[in-house]
């Protein structure tokens, strides 16, 4: 039986199409639960009630895994070169939404990764998850040495910047564990400054209430009237805090998974095609991408939104 070690994980998971892989050992969560339960009863969760739920296998992944000793932390890259026209007509998507829906691609590659894994050695227990369970990603990405939870609470590595798409493995395996990066943020506002909505209400806590990303995709209510005007035309998520970041600017470097580009017309939608749209070309044109999770009702709601943004930008 051969032992496995960070090096096969290393070298198995990247042939996969995984960008980074880090390991942290599986520790209690204690501030990070400290900092959540802040951040919750500030009431920052916004209708994500489910981020209530589960605080226990948050805090201790051994409430997921009992034997757990390891989690694996990869990271794959999802930029790509395109941009936007800017027309007022289209709203914007954000930029994780522009292909193929992300978790049935990485659901994909981590069950190859797993069964590799487990034919290496039988022993190798696990379980994975791509930011759907109740599992602290950004947390255990900070804690595998993937890069720096920054400002606008994403995760920043040196190389890539922070448009990657985090999954973690729980296992039952011990490993060698990867050092912390340095908080490389600096003095640097430039995502504060520029979020168009205030949403950043200090450095590291964003209030869901306010992000345009949280009232255009998991919010299942209404989008408050004093953010007309507000969302400079993005309709399904927002990347401005991410597109403003150094270290995105400098960094960023092409992904190599073809299910990430564009998908025909997902970059920008019309407006006015969206208001007329039905169901069925909903369900044909959106099935397997994330724009699915906010439902055709949500999708109207964000473009009767942006609508009445563009007929007020008129009057005044
Ligand atoms: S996603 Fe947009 S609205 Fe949300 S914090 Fe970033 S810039 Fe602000
Ligand atoms: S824009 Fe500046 S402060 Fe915000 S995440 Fe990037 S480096 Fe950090």
């Amino acid at each position: 039986m051969v032992k496995l070690t960070n090096n096969i994980v290393i070298e198995k998971a990247n042939a996969l199409g995984f960008d980074l892989v880090g390991f942290a050992k599986a520790d209690i969560l204690n501030d990070e639960i400290t900092n959540l339960n802040k951040w919750l009863s500030s009431g920052y969760q916004a209708g994500m009630k489910y981020m209530e739920r589960n605080i226990d296998k948050r805090e201790d992944v051994k409430n997921i895994l009992t034997d757990a000793k390891s989690v694996i932390s990869l990271a794959t890259n999802y930029y790509t070169k395109e941009n936007y026209s800017n027309s007022n007509d289209n709203g914007k998507v954000s930029r994780y939404a522009w292909g193929k829906d992300y978790h049935l691609i990485i659901w994909e590659k981590l069950a190859k990764l797993e069964n590799e894994l487990k034919k290496i050695d039988p022993k190798f227990e696990c379980k994975t998850y791509v930011d759907t369970g109740p599992v602290m990603d950004k947390v255990w990405a900070k804690r595998a040495g993937l890069g720096w939870l920054s400002k606008n609470s994403n995760i920043i590595n040196k190389k890539l910047g922070s448009w990657i798409f985090l999954s973690s493995i729980i296992t039952n395996y011990q490993f060698d564990y990867n050092e912390l990066i340095k908080d490389l943020c600096g003095d640097c506002t430039a995502c504060l400054d520029a979020c168009p909505t205030n949403a950043i209400v200090e450095p590291y806590v964003v209030d869901s209430n306010k992000c345009v990303s949280y009232l255009t995709i998991e919010n299942k209510g209404e989008i408050p009237e004093i953010f007309i005007g507000k969302f400079d035309n993005w309709l399904f998520g927002c990347d401005i805090c991410q597109d403003v970041c150094p270290w995105n600017i400098k960094f960023s470097s092409e992904t190599s998974e073809n299910n990430f580009l564009p998908a025909d017309g997902n970059k920008e939608i019309k407006i006015e095609k969206i208001l007329k749209m039905e169901q069925p070309e909903f369900k044909k044109r959106f099935e397997n991408s994330p724009i699915n999770r906010s439902k055709l009702k949500g999708l109207k709601r964000n473009a009767v939104h942006l609508k009445k943004s563009l007929i007020e930008s008129k009057v005044n």
